[in-house]
């Protein structure tokens, strides 16, 4: 993912969107962590595929964090004369690192692979843990308030729509901004580099400057 200013300027504008509203949002927020599960059982072409379905596209099929993230919002109060909304989200995380099994578990690839994915998963930990207050700021922008005074009703399903279309955003524009630090050509030939280079042979060849890969030797 390498659209990280793209996301930025877009956000940018979402924010600059937001006017004179004198609403009173507030929003609590619940994650609840669920365990890391490590799956051992899926082959590079497997791992490979579910990447190109989504996931972290700059990565290598030998390994693959993914965090499957289940997000509720509830309207726990909307009073539109008094014009106050207070809403809770309730996030759950289920994540999962998938290290491919033509890694057999004591070799030195397979724990270079784990520990790269584990440092996935940091970042993912360190955007959840800005969720919170992006998620309070991004409430008071995304509903339209206008609307509820003139219909007199909120449309929950229009509201969470929108609020949805934001987390979404505002989650993958933070993960952007962090994963591709390790996922980089250089962040490769270096792994490429280790374990005698037994990873070498499943990373992406083109990101391997053939004089490089020569010098190594
Ligand atoms: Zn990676």
């Amino acid at each position: 993912m390498r659209v990280c200013s793209a996301f930025t300027v877009l956000f940018g504008l979402a924010v600059a969107a937001n006017v004179g509203a004198a609403w009173n949002v507030t929003n609590r927020v619940i994650i609840e962590h669920g365990l890391l599960s490590i799956d051992h059982s899926k082959s590079v072409q497997e791992i490979s595929a579910a990447q190109a379905q989504g996931g972290f596209k700059a990565d290598h099929g030998v390994g693959l964090f993914q965090n499957r993230i289940k997000t509720e919002l509830a309207f726990s109060e909307v009073a539109v004369s008094g014009k106050r909304m207070a809403l809770t989200t309730r996030i759950s995380t289920s994540p999962i690192i998938y290290v491919a099994r033509e890694l057999p578990k004591d070799s030195c690839a397979y724990q270079l692979v784990l520990g790269h994915e584990l440092l996935h998963q940091e970042y993912d930990l360190d955007v959840l843990r800005a969720m919170p207050d992006e998620i309070r700021n991004l409430s008071q922008d995304v509903f339209d308030t206008a609307e509820i005074e003139r219909s007199g009703t909120l449309n929950q399903d229009r509201a969470r729509n929108r609020f949805f279309q934001q987390f979404n955003f505002v989650y993958q524009a933070l993960g952007a901004m962090r994963h591709p630090v390790i996922d980089s050509p250089e962040s490769y030939r270096h792994l490429g580099g280790l374990c005698n280079g037994e990873l070498a042979k499943y990373l992406p060849t083109p990101l391997i400057d053939p004089a490089v890969a020569k010098r190594s030797k």
